[in-house]
């Protein structure tokens, strides 16, 4: 497992843990403070715009850890991301199948990968927790995310994020499966259970702050093959979004190296 309690080459920050920043604030608050590597969200990039933002990237020697989310492939392959984070979905309205549900998720991916395969992106499908299988993805588990990589084939794989699986007696076994197949694990995001959680979607906590076994976690990933960036990603509307980003970039890095 490697060591990061001095590291920052492989620390990288979601714009959603920076919610009150334009691309262009939150690239020079992260370079600021020590931390190369970014994942941005499509409304900052969009504001930013593509162009503009691939030039800020380059000219402050950021890597791209992945663009949240959807279908715009041409926009991740102009930024460089490292993968399209795909949030899948839920019901359709008025829906209670959600067996169905998930059959159009595999047919919408299925659809997706020759043009995804065309520009070199990979889809990296993120099992959300749960309690967002009705209306943000019904694809829930590592098993479920390994059974749709297995059916879909090249081109896709996983973002294994803590937030949403860490309760999952599967886990380690799901993240075993995932490293056996060369470069399906393609992104690690990282943040904290609280207790008690406020929000449903809004009360992350930073690492450290809540209940997850973090590095525990990180250990079976790196197990698995591994070697990409730990990405910090905290909705946090009550909290991280009020305080200075600096001080939260700062507490980022802190967290990262004693926590993580
Ligand atoms: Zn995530």
């Amino acid at each position: 497992m490697r060591d990061l309690s001095r590291d920052t080459t492989f620390l990288s920050v979601n714009t959603a843990t920076l919610k009150p920043l334009t691309l262009r604030q939150a690239i020079e608050t992260l370079a600021r403070n020590g931390v190369r590597a970014i994942a941005p969200w499509r409304d900052r990039l969009a504001e930013c715009g593509v162009a503009e933002a691939a030039l800020l990237l380059a000219d402050h020697g950021m890597t791209v850890t992945g663009l949240c989310r959807g279908g715009m492939f041409d926009e991740a392959a102009a930024i460089g991301a490292q993968c399209l984070v795909l949030v899948v979905g839920g019901l359709a309205a008025g829906s209670r199948d959600i067996a169905d549900a998930r059959r159009i998720v595999r047919d919408g991916i299925a659809a997706l990968l020759p043009h995804a395969r065309a520009t070199g992106v990979k889809l990296a499908i993120e099992p959300l927790h749960p309690m967002y299988a009705a209306d943000r993805a019904c694809i829930n588990t590592l098993a479920q995310a390994n059974n749709l990589c297995d059916a879909l084939g090249d081109g896709v794989g996983i973002a294994v994020d803590v937030y949403h699986v860490w309760w999952d007696p599967a886990l380690e076994a799901g993240i075993a499966r995932a490293g056996a197949i060369d470069g399906r694990i393609l992104a690690f995001h990282i943040c904290d259970w609280l207790v008690p959680t406020r929000d449903l979607l809004l009360d992350r906590g930073m690492m450290g702050d809540g209940i997850i076994d973090i590095p525990r976690i990180r250990s079976w990933v790196e197990a698995a093959g591994y070697r990409g960036h730990c990405e910090v990603e905290i909705f946090s509307a009550e909290d991280w979004w009020k305080r200075d980003p600096d001080e939260v970039v700062r507490t980022c890095v802190e967290r990262y190296q004693a926590c993580c």
